[in-house]
């Protein structure tokens, strides 16, 4: 069979015994039901592994991941599992994680047809509009490029705010609403502080 195939079916067994050979109980102790406290929405772009770039372990971060990692209030998608993770496992941060060099963002600066995604993109094209003359005055494209990934993270924050999920939660509790920016060229996160912990934070 396909030897890049094959490849993930190793893979796994090496990273099953590997954690059985740390920890035999590991397995069993994750089985019993997880507790993150955190949930992440992100870009699905492979470069970009929720875990992996916070050095975080399995359990730890309920993950959701779309194209341009939007919140899109018509996306039961999004919102089951933003429901889920806010009122089921009470996660206590909501992390938007967008990144430099996003193929999504780029490609909806553009006015060239891509098919079908093409009316996914329509959300970032909304952000661009709104924040055209900061963005119009950026020569260089992908400069351009990076502050609309950093623009659609904050304008993503908002959308999650405006939910009833997350407005219901503040109504009892503490939640906290994060913006982050990854660089693929250095593996860092760059936390845009658009943090919103409640109602106060948002639009009348
Ligand atoms: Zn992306």
């Amino acid at each position: 069979m396909n030897k890049s195939y094959q490849k993930l079916i190793k893979g796994n067994q090496i990273y099953a015994e590997t954690k059985k050979f740390q920890n035999p109980e590991y397995f069993e102790n994750l089985s019993k039901g997880q507790k993150p406290e955190y949930l992440w929405i992100g870009c699905s772009d492979s470069r970009v592994p929720a875990n992996e770039i916070t050095s975080t372990h399995s359990g730890e971060i309920f993950v959701h991941r779309n194209i341009a990692n939007l919140v899109v209030h018509t996306d039961t998608n999004l919102l089951s599992g933003l429901e889920y993770a806010v009122k089921s496992l009470e996660a206590k941060h909501i992390i938007v994680c967008g990144h430099y060099g996003c193929g999504g963002v780029k490609a909806a600066m553009t006015n060239t047809y891509h098919g079908f995604v093409d009316n996914w993109l329509r959300n970032i094209k909304d952000v661009y509009f709104k924040n055209q003359e900061e963005l119009q005055a950026i020569n260089n494209e992908d400069d351009k490029a990076n502050r609309l990934s950093e623009l659609n993270v904050i304008e993503q924050v908002r959308n999650l705010a405006k939910t009833t999920i997350v407005q219901e939660a503040w109504s009892h509790r503490e939640l906290h609403l994060h913006g982050w920016v990854y660089g693929l060229r250095d593996g860092l996160v760059k936390d845009l502080s658009v943090i919103h912990n409640g109602q106060e934070d948002i639009d009348s």
